[in-house]
């Protein structure tokens, strides 16, 4: 597409001009205008790159966030009259005085006049270039907030402009771009008014398909938006450029929306481009005897899961699939499962935890479950010892061990696969996009020779998680996941009761771990979060272990926080996975994963600064084997309303999908993913919530455009993605 190429950016010219007082870092701008002019442009590209700007037209989709209104001008004496309303007025008027004075600092003071009054103008930082421009008799144009001040009304740090008598006003709003410290308004105005004014912006939706499935939205022709959003007449409504309703916004969204549903179907289909090793499903091989040997029955969900997966590792193709289930829905046994497939096939398979304790477990249970079969499985973990892993590693690429599990140790430089064919995420939502491309990228098994097959031999990825994602995020940030959910979990669990307790009942909430220890249950406590100190966590988790030791002298009680070496860690949780602790207390450490059938009841402290999704994680620690479990959510009051809300929630309901759905409505979308798992800013206009319903409309427009449309694709994808489209591919 002509114009949005790699044409540079050029330096604007006369991007120093004096519209932009008040910012020191003017000076340096000032500065750099006297040496060569590669240079100068060269450092001005630079700054346009921090922001992301390094093409014409990456300027030109580079939004106002807001705008000012210098299209008017109002007398100093009214603008006096509206001090204090916190609004910006424009005045117009001759500097009748100019005076640098030194109390209580140095500082610059300006006396403005019109017709009407006087305004004092005062600056603490200026330059000597200022005090020059405005000189006594000078005609300025400054904006500001006035202010009530010791010696009368004044604008401190103006914005300042010197003008001609009648100079005429600007007949658009004045747009406020995202900055970041040295680069000033003025000049990205320049820039980007300049970029504006270069770029041809040719339409990229076909007819067809603005005339098809977009027929309902009368979408206007972008360019025209653009140029609208940059420099809007007074007379658009205000209030709709604001909150982006406006319809020049929503064209820019839905141009935003379409690129990434392009970009996430295109990711899906490169995908089936790459070869991974097939692994057909083998009667008597490992897998059936694990099935056999099982003791239980997988659900019907179970099945139909493993069905799912088992198909997609069959295929030629990488598998790259979600794993929904809630907690304690019992996605382990299926990934144990789908590593047999790979084991009977001839490959290595991988599982990563996000954290030792979890790590741990799936090794423990694991081993124990395949040991036996005759599967060596090794062991992967950043507190190893150095000889113990370089042994691990050793049988890693030796590829002697054939099922490897371990936290992010996996995914480092030194470990090396001799022929790693699935790799499985638990936890996903824990992951950065960056590791879960890591562990994919451990193929190891490309034998083929390259002459043979010229496609990437990459490993099936099966991804875990408990966090049910809600639909529309669905569809936009996993259009390219295939997605298997358990909607069931393993028969014979009673539902957990929930229960707040107010803070000052703990003594009934001691009396409760009595009862259930004497029933030869068991208990964790989990201690507050404290968010500003994790000194401050141990410190109480370490308090709360010793006031429960003293006030349950006959239970053995144990402690386990993220500061304990691992191998105690270990210990801890083994003894209490043994029943030779009934009461664990507890950071959040627990909460992801971790697997005590015979814990039934669950304190938690502090219930109220714990997220909606992280207080069902540790709830889900209870409720795994068939006695009635409880969970006790203790609170100090008053509660905060979202506090009171999120809370509310967790005594209603037990279900992980209306949990989040609850969730994503208290925090949205932003940070219900967290920036991690968002596609790294692939969204800077279109927000979930509100433009949900431009979804749908996107995903036609680009399952359209990819069929019939290669050019279109290709020119919207080059304006809107640039080069940002790897992230989407983990
Ligand atoms: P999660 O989905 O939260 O990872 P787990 O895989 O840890 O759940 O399973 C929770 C518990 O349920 C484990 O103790 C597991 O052994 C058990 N479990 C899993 N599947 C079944 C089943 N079909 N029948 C009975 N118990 C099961
Ligand atoms: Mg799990």
């Amino acid at each position: 597409m002509p114009g949005t190429a790699a044409e540079p950016i050029q330096e604007p010219a006369d991007a120093n001009d004096a519209s932009d007082t008040a910012a020191p870092a003017r000076g340096k701008a000032g500065a750099a205008r006297g040496k060569a002019a590669g240079s100068g442009a060269s450092t001005a590209a630079a700054r346009l790159a921090k922001l992301g700007l390094r093409r014409p037209v990456d300027l030109v989709l580079h939004l106002p966030m807001r705008y000012e209104d210098e299209t008017t001008v109002v007398p100093i004496a009214e603008a006096i009259h509206r001090a204090g309303l916190g609004l910006p007025a424009q005045v117009e008027g001759e500097v009748v005085s100019n005076e640098v004075t030194f109390r209580p600092r140095r500082q610059l003071v300006v006396k403005l006049a019109d017709d009407s009054g006087e305004l004092t103008l005062r600056f603490l930082n200026f330059y000597g270039s200022q005090t020059r421009q405005m000189a006594e008799g000078v005609r300025l144009r400054v904006r500001g907030e006035v202010r009530g001040g010791f010696f009368g009304a004044e604008m401190v740090h103006p914005t300042v402009r010197p003008v001609l008598a009648g100079e005429a006003l600007p007949d658009r709003l004045t747009p406020v771009y995202p900055s970041t410290a040295g680069i000033p308004q003025a000049y990205l105005r320049k820039a980007i008014g300049g970029a504006l004014a270069r770029t041809p912006l040719p339409e990229t939706l076909p007819q067809a398909v603005l005339q098809g499935p977009l027929a309902r939205l009368q979408l206007r022709p972008l360019a025209e938006c653009l140029r609208l959003l940059h420099a809007p007449p007074p007379q658009e409504s205000e209030a709709a450029l604001a909150d982006r309703s406006h319809p020049a916004w929503q064209r820019v969204k839905f141009d935003e929306l379409l690129a990434q549903q392009i970009s996430l179907r295109r990711a899906h289909a490169a995908r089936r481009d790459k070869t991974a090793p097939t692994m057909p499903r083998r009667e008597g091989g490992l897998l059936t005897r694990f099935l056999a040997a099982l003791p239980f029955r997988l659900t019907g969900a179970q099945q139909r899961v493993v069905g799912e997966i088992a198909a997609d590792m069959t295929l030629p193709h990488p598998m790259h699939r979600l794993l929904q289930g809630d907690v304690g829905s019992g996605k382990t046994i299926v990934a144990a499962l789908a590593a047999c497939q790979a084991i009977d096939a001839g490959y290595q398979a991988a599982l990563m935890a996000p954290t030792e304790i979890l790590a741990e477990q799936h090794f423990r249970k694991l081993s124990a479950w395949l040991e036996p079969l005759g599967v060596p499985v090794a062991w992967l973990a950043g507190s190893q010892k150095a000889r113990e892993k370089r042994h691990a590693v050793a049988r890693v690429e030796s590829g002697e061990a054939q099922l490897v599990i371990g936290t992010h140790a996996l995914i480092q430089d030194t470990v090396r696969f001799a022929k790693l064919g699935l790799s499985v995420v638990d936890e996903q939502h824990r992951f950065g996009v960056a590791q879960r491309l890591a562990l994919r990228g451990k193929a190891g098994v490309a034998e083929a020779p390259a002459a043979i097959s010229a496609a990437e031999t990459v490993p099936h990825q099966l991804m875990m998680s408990a966090t049910p994602i809600p639909r529309t995020l669905a569809m936009t940030y996993y259009a390219d996941l295939d997605v298997s959910v358990i909607d069931e979990l393993p028969p014979g669990r009673t539902p957990i009761v929930t229960r707040l307790v107010n803070d000052e009942r703990r003594d009934e909430v001691i009396g409760r771990i009595h009862h259930a220890a004497a029933e030869g249950r068991q208990v964790y406590w989990v201690c507050p979060l404290i968010e500003e100190s994790e000194a401050l966590q141990l410190q109480t988790a370490v308090e709360t272990y010793e006031t429960l030791v003293a006030a349950l002298p006959d239970l053995r009680v144990g402690l386990v926080h993220g500061r304990l070496p691992p191998a105690e860690k270990a210990a801890v949780m083994d003894d209490f996975s043994a029943n030779r602790l009934q009461v664990l207390v507890a950071t959040t450490v627990i909460e992801v994963g971790v697997d005590v059938p015979n814990a039934s009841l669950m304190v938690i402290e502090h219930a109220e600064r714990f997220g909606l999704a992280q207080l069902h994680q540790l709830r889900g620690r209870v409720g795994r084997g068939s006695a009635e479990s409880v969970c006790l959510l203790m609170y100090q009051a008053p509660l905060s309303p979202t506090a009171r809300e999120r809370l509310a929630t967790m005594r209603e309901t037990t279900d992980g999908f209306e949990i989040a759905r609850r969730d994503l409505e208290i925090r949205g979308p932003g940070e219900f993913l967290g920036a991690r798992q968002s596609g790294e800013a692939m969204l800077r206009f279109a927000d979930l919530q509100t433009d949900a319903w431009l979804v749908e409309y996107a995903q036609a427009a680009a399952e359209l455009m990819l069929a019939h449309y290669p050019e279109a694709v290709e020119a919207h994808l080059s304006r809107w993605l640039g080069g940002r489209e790897h992230y989407l591919k983990a």
